[in-house]
């Protein structure tokens, strides 16, 4: 497998990419910018908003210091706005938790809001010097051809099997110049369409090539797989037995029902808790995540994770919404996964009291 990141890293030196703004005085927090906003945007596009977010955001530390709404307005026109929000997030967090310090281990890192394993590894790699492999949307479309991986990629045992792979191939030396090189090679040569094989440093060894089918690899996604989205709900409770509901906006989704607060991640859940209205003295705050679930819609699933808080005084005051009783809840006009929650809450009250 050395020959891989032979070729590859040969024809790098003199092919790749070696000009980019964040190849240059590669910092942890640069790489990472530069790694966030290439998430499904391409580079050309990316380079006037990395040049002006790094003129005003230099250091991590003045991004942390940012209101967000200054970070959102460098991110405007970029699109996925998760994406800004969640740097911002992870940069308070890191001059929180770890002095301003970027993280170095991977575990801090793959902890932060927005990184994953692959932006991990990104980091790692490139600004500092440590042998993790990279698994972007390029690199699973040069592995899956590479070694003609049959399956689609976001499936979990296709992606567990390229990960192996990526990791197999990665040098032992020169981890931040083969990390991009990989990526150079996916957005350069082994393209979506019309890959340039003729050109390609490691055609010696593809098996999709010597198979002649190059054109069906990566697989791709099956036709009935419905996209998959996240929502965490909040079944709050004060100490008069009400659950706190709010009225859905209508026209849309259950529309005039009332529901559960509704965030998008557990992390937005907890920073919309304002903390002056947690719960009563004599009973810390406490939330407790129950099982996920999934609810079908007919375009989508709605992967929803629950959780629960017990005795709050009041609800945040800018919340719409008004408590109810729980033993009655269930007769309101309620969408099926919140009836079911209602039921379930009923349900172990009654066993605990
Ligand atoms: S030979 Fe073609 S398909 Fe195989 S890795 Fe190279 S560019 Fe991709």
């Amino acid at each position: 497998m050395q020959n891989f990141s032979k070729a590859l890293l040969s024809w790098f030196d003199v092919h790749g990419r070696h000009d980019l703004p964040w190849q240059q005085d590669k910092t942890p927090y640069r790489v990472w910018v530069s790694e966030i906003m290439l998430q499904q945007t391409q580079v050309q596009t990316v380079i006037p908003y990395y040049e002006r977010f790094m003129t005003s955001f230099p250091t991590l530390q003045a991004l942390a210091e940012a209101d967000q709404e200054s970070v959102l307005a460098h991110w405007a026109g970029l699109g996925y706005y998760a994406r800004g929000r969640n740097l911002h997030k992870a940069a308070q967090t890191i001059l929180q938790q770890h002095q301003g310090e970027f993280p170095s281990d991977f575990e801090a890192i793959v902890a932060l809001p927005g990184i994953g394993r692959s932006t991990a590894g990104a980091i790692l790699s490139i600004a500092l010097q440590q042998r993790y492999p990279i698994l972007d949307g390029n690199v699973k479309r040069v592995l899956s051809r590479y070694f003609a991986v049959e399956g689609w990629p976001g499936e979990k045992t296709v992606e567990a099997q390229l990960w192996s792979q990526a990791q197999m191939l990665t040098p032992l030396a020169r981890f931040d110049d083969y990390t991009q090189a990989i990526m150079d090679l996916g957005a350069t040569l082994c393209t979506r369409s019309k890959p340039r094989c003729d050109a390609c440093p490691v055609a010696h060894g593809c098996a999709a090539l010597a198979q002649g089918r190059v054109a069906e690899f990566p697989f791709s996604k099956p036709k009935k797989t419905l996209p998959v989205r996240r929502a965490s709900f909040l079944m709050m409770l004060n100490q008069q037995r009400q659950l706190w509901l709010t009225r859905r906006p209508s026209p849309g989704i259950w529309g005039g029902l009332w529901s559960l607060p509704q965030f998008e991640s557990r992390e937005d859940l907890i920073a919309a808790l304002n903390p002056s209205m947690q719960t009563t003295e004599d009973s810390p705050a406490s939330l407790v995540k129950w099982e996920e679930f999934r609810h079908t819609f007919s375009h989508y699933h709605l992967q929803i994770e629950p959780h629960r808080l017990d005795r709050v005084q009041e609800a945040p005051a800018e919340w719409q919404g008004q408590w109810h009783d729980l033993d009655k809840a269930a007769q309101l006009g309620l969408p099926a996964p919140v009836k079911k929650l209602v039921e379930q809450l009923e349900k172990e009250d009654g066993q605990n009291g």
